[in-house]
């Protein structure tokens, strides 16, 4: 029964890995310690069975293969803490906070519509330097 969800889940992690490759020439993910966070946020024994890490594995030799980039943006860079719309950090974001009122412009923020965007956007910086 594991080996069967063992295989299953390797499975779609190469399938989705590959569609991912074959629609982009870079893709940019943020650096995370999985392990760490599973203990930060108890989340258990699925998360630290390190899907992720398989997963960003397949990325990058699919992508290296093709001449292709993984850009990985820094853990601490402030991914949800940054306002996408106008720059400024919410120090006293929370885990728990989902969404958010920016208090510099005023916009409502969804936690991670806004980190893809600031993800992208840092991601997009550090290929400009490499180009
Ligand atoms: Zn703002």
């Amino acid at each position: 029964m594991h080996e069967k969800v063992a295989n299953c889940r390797r499975d779609f992690l190469h399938k989705r890995s590959r569609e991912l490759v074959d629609s982009y020439d870079a893709i940019v993910i943020e650096d995370l310690n999985m392990k760490t966070m599973s203990q930060c946020l108890n989340l258990g024994k699925s998360v630290s069975d390190n899907a992720w890490g398989m997963f960003t594995t397949f990325l990058k030799y699919k992508l290296e293969n093709e001449g292709k980039l993984l850009v990985k943006v820094d853990k601490w860079f402030p991914s949800s803490k940054t306002c996408h719309y106008c720059g400024e950090i919410n120090k006293e974001l929370e885990l728990s906070d989902k969404e958010w009122t920016c208090s510099a412009c005023g916009c409502t923020i969804d936690r991670d519509y806004n980190a893809s965007k600031n993800i992208r956007d840092e991601g997009l910086r550090l290929l400009a330097l490499i180009a």
